[in-house]
């Protein structure tokens, strides 16, 4: 996983220009790219607190989905789910 930022850091460029991090993996989301973000209002409300929503920002769907524990199953022949492995 790479260095996150620090706070200090990161502040000083937002008044540059608005920098995204990706608030999983800390990396920069740079100008031109796509970034995810969870729009769902019960999950803002009770998931999200950041007033600036700097912790919803997610570089790829792989970092949005280990944030929020979402985890891959498989169907078993018997009918139970499985973690996928
Ligand atoms: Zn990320």
């Amino acid at each position: 996983m790479p260095a996150r930022l620090g706070a200090d850091a990161i502040r000083g460029r937002e008044r540059r220009r608005e920098v995204k991090i990706c608030a999983h993996c800390g990396n920069e989301i740079p100008v031109g790219e796509r970034y995810f973000k969870v729009c769902d209002n019960f999950l803002q409300r009770c998931y999200f607190d950041a007033e600036d929503e700097s912790d919803n920002v997610f570089c790829s769907k792989d970092c949005l989905c280990e944030a929020l524990s979402v985890m891959e199953f498989e169907v078993l022949p018997d009918g139970v789910e499985g973690e996928a492995k």
